[in-house]
């Protein structure tokens, strides 16, 4: 989930906003890696950015952290993979469909090379989950599997997104902001490895904002409905469209968010 992006003021895209002086983020730009905690959240919070990316010729990479193994199932007939192993195949599936809907060029599994630091063993860093604290903000679940992403150290975390940004070498990594968008413990989290993976790596950085800042650069990107849209629509275990809100698996609606700002950190 993210907060919405209306913004109607600002409809150039690349547009800073009244206040923004700094140097365009994408000026030169030909690669980016995104790093997201799960399935669906490339599309959710940053689909549109990615298809703006791609329309300008820009190479764009997915790193995905887990598999989304806690999340609910939309009620329907995917409900009978809620909590079984079908459940982790199936969403592989959509991220794969949302990701060439979205014209990402290469996409990658945290914990398995190349997002896999030196000659460590292959890890499966599971979903943490989490709970509402409030509408809007998210904390840590009740129970919390020992293998779960938050569990996991963060210098072993940091490493592996290190490890695939020293391969990759993008011109530009994004990931959230140090909220997590929401709160989610493994959007934190992935903000904090990526964080310290671009500071160790001397890769830029930008964190995803979702109001505009005078620190931020803003991009309202309207013309992009269509390719979120479709690319949402392959999450369909997660979620369903309705008009231009998503709702997701427990019933929550939320506008497809369609500007964004990215600020450098
Ligand atoms: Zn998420």
């Amino acid at each position: 989930m993210s907060g919405a992006g209306g913004a109607a003021d600002f409809d150039r895209p690349g547009f800073g906003g009244p206040d923004f002086d700094g140097p365009g983020l994408l000026d030169g730009v030909a690669s980016v890696l995104f790093v997201h905690a799960h399935p669906d959240d490339e599309t959710i919070s940053t689909g549109a950015l990615i298809a703006e990316l791609v329309a300008r010729g820009i190479r764009v990479s997915l790193l995905t952290a887990t598999r989304g193994e806690q999340g609910d199932v939309v009620p329907g007939p995917l409900s009978v993979l809620e909590g079984t192993d079908a459940l982790t195949h199936e969403r592989e599936q959509e991220l794969q469909r949302a990701a060439e809907t979205l014209g990402i060029a290469a996409r990658f599994r945290l914990g398995e090379r190349p997002a896999r630091a030196g000659h460590l063993q292959r890890r499966v860093y599971r979903d943490s989950g989490m709970k509402w604290i409030r509408p809007g903000l998210a904390g840590p679940a009740d129970d919390i599997d020992d293998d779960a992403l938050v569990r996991a150290p963060l210098a072993e975390v940091a490493a592996d997104v290190a490890a695939l940004i020293a391969q990759l070498r993008p011109d530009l990594v994004i990931s959230y902001d140090n909220g997590g968008g929401y709160g989610h413990p493994d959007h934190v989290r992935m903000h904090e490895a990526t964080l310290a993976a671009c500071r160790a790596e001397s890769a830029p950085f930008a964190e995803v904002v979702h109001d505009p800042a005078p620190d931020a650069e803003w991009f309202a990107l309207d013309r992009h409905l269509a390719t979120v849209t479709a690319a949402l629509r392959c999450h369909a275990s997660q979620l369903t469209v309705d008009g231009a809100h998503i709702v997701h698996s427990g019933g929550q609606r939320e506008p497809i968010t369609l500007a964004v700002g990215l600020r450098a950190l």
